[in-house]
């Protein structure tokens, strides 16, 4: 008896519950048409660079791909995603890996793409194999899709160029390139201590010797881009990392510190930014860590936000949103 009175209870409370759970399913696709942030779910990426070329948006980020009980970066390839309206965003075959350059031994770290004379060239922050430290390296193209390979056959910067600013192995990362008004192409990066130098224009020499930019809080990730007469240098600042920034009349300097420009990204101890702007709209690109239920820092994804200027050129703080970007 008690076994039968049993199973009617849990054939009712099943059948009661089944209108609810269908009710919040379609809930949540409704909320989740909503939501364009994080941009890519399907996988874990970060440390975003973009690069407007020919009406598109040329997305390119590193690939989280340390498991749950890993608590470390785990990154061998880098990934690519064009897009005609920042909403809508296709990923292309993977373009580069850390294998692709014979010398370095691991960590596809950030990394920029710029386009020059119709080739496309990637800066990337690696691991180096005989001299030790992190590197950057180059790679190049004829699309901004790719296959890139390896343009050097050697590494750009290597950690002992460096090292009479820091005994750090792990300073020589996070390239950006930034080509000026006269055609002159600087390569900015850094970590703990921010350099550049100019490039040649070939793309693959440094020009001339290696300065050093002071900034309160410099911790890495540089990114520089130019809006009106004002250049913008913008940066990862303090440990969690916030966005800081700096502007300039000139790409050498002198930059006068600005303020924060974005609060910790959630679940992520690391904040790395790139800034576009696309038919007319300027976009913070970013990432965070709020896909993964364990915890974000080594499992990112990619997020999209507004940027807007003051009159005086000054940057607005970052609104970081769940919406993202809307149509
Ligand atoms: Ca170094």
């Amino acid at each position: 008896m008690n076994k039968i009175l049993n199973l009617l209870i849990v054939t009712i409370l099943l059948f009661s519950c089944m209108p609810i759970l269908a009710q919040e399913q379609n809930e949540n696709l409704e909320i989740k048409k909503y939501f364009n942030n994080p941009i890519i779910t399907d996988k874990f990426t970060a440390d975003p660079a973009a690069l407007v070329h020919q009406n598109k948006v040329y997305l390119y980020t590193g690939h989280d791909e340390a498991p749950d009980d890993f608590h470390f970066y785990k990154m061998n390839e880098w990934l690519v995603f064009s897009s005609s309206d920042m909403l809508n965003w296709k990923e292309h075959p993977v373009p580069l890996k850390v294998s692709d350059f014979k010398w370095a031994k691991s960590d596809a770290w950030a990394a920029q793409v710029i386009e020059r004379d119709g080739k496309f060239f990637w800066y990337v922050s690696v691991t180096h194999g005989s001299i030790g430290g992190k590197a950057i390296g180059v790679a190049v193209a004829d699309n901004p899709t790719g296959p890139f390979k390896d343009a050097l056959g050697k590494a750009l910067v290597t950690n002992d160029m460096t090292s009479e600013y820091t005994d750090i192995s792990w300073d020589d990362i996070d390239p950006t390139v930034y080509i000026d008004d006269d055609g002159q192409a600087y390569l900015y990066w850094g970590n703990t201590v921010c350099y550049y130098a100019k490039l040649k224009d070939n793309m693959i020499e440094l020009d001339g010797p290696i300065h050093t930019v002071d900034l309160p809080n410099f911790t890495e990730a540089p990114w520089i881009h130019k809006k009106g007469d004002w250049y913008y240098l913008s940066y990862a600042f303090g440990f969690p990392e916030k966005t800081s920034y700096a502007m300039s009349k000139s790409i050498k300097g002198p930059w006068e510190y600005k303020g924060i420009l974005n609060e910790v990204a959630g679940n992520s101890n690391t904040n790395h930014q790139a800034i576009i702007e696309f038919k007319g709209i300027s976009y913070f690109i970013y990432h965070n860590g709020s896909i993964d239920p364990n915890g974000g820092s080594f499992r990112r994804s990619v997020c999209i936000d507004a940027l807007y200027y003051n009159p005086n050129g000054t940057l607005k703080r970052i609104q970081m949103t769940s919406e993202g970007i809307q149509d």
